[in-house]
């Protein structure tokens, strides 16, 4: 039987993910594989960039594939080469560089990019936005703001979740003051509550970063390159670099363009199918499930399970549903975070336990004994059970609640150290 063709849009964590998971179901007997990937590289971790930055890795331990491994598996990767059209009538992808790939299958996997917002003199005259104003996704962002922060005394980080700290992270300890601006009142305040944002806010400061909450940028100073910015409360601050970590937007726009549902990403089903067209699968940051964009590190490794599932057996029954806890490592240790920890009323039962000395905080919300929110610090061992608890919308035993939040023995953390 001639093999079909398969093509990928993206070679991030969840296309490279998509095409291991294909391979590792005997998927090369059956596809012929080309990716489009607007990066040169094979495929790295994202997540480690900024231990590339502060100089604790060099970028060929992030390498997850070489080009020589795409070569040996027979892969067609059109690295540095950004699709450009998708033609469904013709069922084929055109790059950049002129490659056009057929395709029987199509994934999109374009996850997203640095959203800047409407600062005051963030472009030139030109319309060329500052040099020195930089967002911080892939190896080529890591390597310019690397250069630019070895000729800068002073440095702003925009935002306060987790690609912020990461920024920030990446900075620090390079020889240059870095400042983290947030305008939340306290860091990561969508995941986490003002407690916890208080721990990661030690860390930080411990890392000699200088955290401003509760200040928005309005306007940045400078010709052509950024020399400073100006915030809300009308003070100044000056910088040669800018970071702007302040949100996301869904690379979205190929597939609106061949004529797909796109609302904030691309519309899927639980097949992560589009809604337009079967032989079409978006996922990672570029899909939409229902009303979610889902693009955690967990979510991508068990959507890329179901996509290629169903590429290999269109009757597959297997379905996303969406995860709903996440878990990462932010300044050294580790956290979760379940639901909606904000969304509690006065009804709601709440129950927490702090050990700082362990190193270690658990906060779990209840309503009529059902999770509706969750966050973990440093111990995420009750992680699954309470994951589990949430998905299903179990009710919990008093045995069981208090199991959640018990203390664990693990080995004290970074936060131990400040606490
Ligand atoms: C510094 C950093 C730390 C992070 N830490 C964590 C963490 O601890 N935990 C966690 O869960 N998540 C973390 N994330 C987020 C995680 O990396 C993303 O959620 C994940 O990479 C999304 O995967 P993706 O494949 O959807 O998108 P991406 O990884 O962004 O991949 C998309 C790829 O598609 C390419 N592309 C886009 N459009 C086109 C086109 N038209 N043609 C060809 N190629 C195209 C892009 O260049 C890119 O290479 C972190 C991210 C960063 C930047």
């Amino acid at each position: 039987m001639p093999k079909q063709r398969l093509v990928v849009i993206g070679n991030g964590m969840a296309g490279a993910r998509v095409v291991e998971e294909v391979l590792a179901r005997g998927g090369a007997e059956r596809f012929k594989i080309a990716i489009f990937n607007d990066e040169a590289s094979g495929s790295y971790d994202r997540m480690r960039l900024a231990d590339v930055m502060n100089g604790s890795q060099h970028e060929h331990e992030i390498v997850l594939r070489d080009l020589a491994w795409y070569r040996e598996n027979q892969i067609q990767l059109n690295g540095g080469q950004r699709a450009l059209v998708v033609s469904r009538a013709t069922r084929a992808v055109h790059g950049s560089a002129g490659a056009v790939e057929f395709y029987d299958k199509l994934v999109f996997a374009t996850g997203s990019s640095p959203y800047f917002p409407p600062l005051k003199n963030l472009f030139d005259a030109n319309g060329r936005r500052l040099d020195g104003v930089m967002g911080f996704r892939t190896l080529a962002d890591c390597n310019t703001i690397t250069a630019l922060a070895a000729e800068s005394r002073s440095v702003a980080v925009l935002g306060g979740g987790l690609l912020a700290l990461e920024a920030a992270r990446g900075l620090a300890g390079n020889g240059c003051q870095v400042h983290l601006i947030h305008s939340g009142p306290w860091l990561m305040n969508q995941q986490l509550d003002e407690y916890a944002g208080q721990v990661v806010e030690r860390l930080v400061e411990r890392a000699g970063i200088r955290v401003h909450l509760n200040r928005a940028v309005c306007s940045l100073v400078g010709q052509r390159r950024v020399s400073g910015l100006v915030l809300s409360d009308g003070s100044a601050m000056d910088c040669e670099l800018v970071i702007v970590s302040t949100g996301l937007i869904p690379n979205t726009w190929l597939a609106y363009q061949c004529g797909l549902t796109v609302e904030r990403g691309i519309a899927v089903d639980s097949q992560l199918r589009s809604l337009d067209d079967h032989d079409i699968h978006a996922l990672g940051e570029c899909a939409q499930l229902r009303d979610r964009v889902r693009g955690s590190k967990e979510a991508i490794v068990e959507q890329a399970r179901v996509v290629a599932a169903q590429l290999l057996d269109s009757d597959s029954s297997v379905r996303y549903h969406g995860q709903s806890g996440v878990n990462m490592k932010v300044m050294g240790i580790n956290l979760a975070s379940i639901g909606n920890i904000h969304a509690v009323t006065a009804q709601d039962q709440v129950v927490e336990s702090r050990e700082p000395k362990r190193g270690q905080y658990k906060k779990v919300a209840l309503r009529e004994r059902r999770v509706v929110g969750a966050i973990l610090l440093g111990d995420l061992s009750a992680f699954p059970a309470l994951n589990a608890a949430f998905e299903l919308n179990a009710k919990l035993s008093d045995a069981e609640i208090a199991g959640l939040i018990a203390p664990s023995t693990s080995k004290p953390n970074d936060w131990a150290q400040v606490a």
